[in-house]
């Protein structure tokens, strides 16, 4: 994969309305698992990342966390205080490192206030996500592990531009909402199929066809809604 890093939404914007943010970008090193904000802090800034990628997470009383969306260089986090939504609803935790760049969150809110263009692209990047949460609720309680875990690993990939993954069993198992032996399982089963490589704390993507065959429908769907909504699209 060969993409040049960069973020999609960004590079989505008129020249005016990019000129509206352009000066405040800051650009910015995302380390792997470094909490950007918790459910209901308020949010200071917002991200948009080129090859880091953000799991949006739900955390429960009990310890236990879920993750309802993974936002990448095809969106911006934080986006939601932007347009006065102020609180965080999820935890945004970075999953893979890379890079982006971030700004003051009222920065883009003042460029939302000036360009009705950008407004309506920030609305649509909003509902993008929430579709993406639904598809994940829906994906949570209907698929097989073996078709969730292909499309986390899709998506992951599609967002870091490679494939190599540094994840380990934990980790899975922890955004998948399932058992560690499960992911286990799943792995070796996708491993004996040649679709990837599995080594201590690394997946590596040997077949992406191979493995879109084992993924579930929510994979392409989520790709179609950022498409649709955004003209949006990663490597298809
Ligand atoms: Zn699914």
């Amino acid at each position: 994969m060969s993409n040049r890093p960069t973020n999609l939404l960004l590079a989505s914007l008129s020249p005016a309305d990019l000129e509206l943010l352009e000066p405040h970008l800051r650009p910015l090193d995302f380390q792997q698992h470094k909490i950007l904000f918790e459910a209901g802090d308020s949010v200071l800034a917002v991200y948009f990342p080129y090859d880091a990628i953000i799991s949006l997470v739900v955390t429960l009383s009990t310890g236990e966390l879920i993750e309802a969306a993974m936002v990448g260089r095809d969106g911006v986090i934080g986006a939601s205080a932007a347009l006065d939504g102020r609180i965080s609803v999820s935890r945004a935790v970075v999953q893979i490192s890379g890079h982006g760049v971030s700004c003051d969150v009222d920065v883009l809110k003042h460029a939302a206030r000036q360009s009705e263009t950008l407004h309506s692209l920030l609305i649509r990047h909003e509902q993008v996500v929430y579709a993406q949460a639904q598809q994940t609720a829906a994906c949570n309680v209907t698929h097989t592990i073996e078709e969730r875990l292909a499309r986390w690993l899709l998506r992951a990939r599609d967002l870091s531009l490679s494939d190599r993954l540094p994840f380990t069993q934990e980790f899975l198992a922890e955004m998948l909402g399932v058992r560690r032996t499960s992911v286990s399982t799943v792995a070796h089963t996708l491993q004996q199929a040649g679709f990837l490589k599995y080594a201590r704390g690394r997946i590596e993507i040997i077949d992406p066809h191979g493995l879109e065959e084992s993924a579930c429908e929510c994979y392409f769907s989520v790709c179609k809604y950022y498409d649709t909504l955004l003209g949006l699209s990663n490597n298809k």
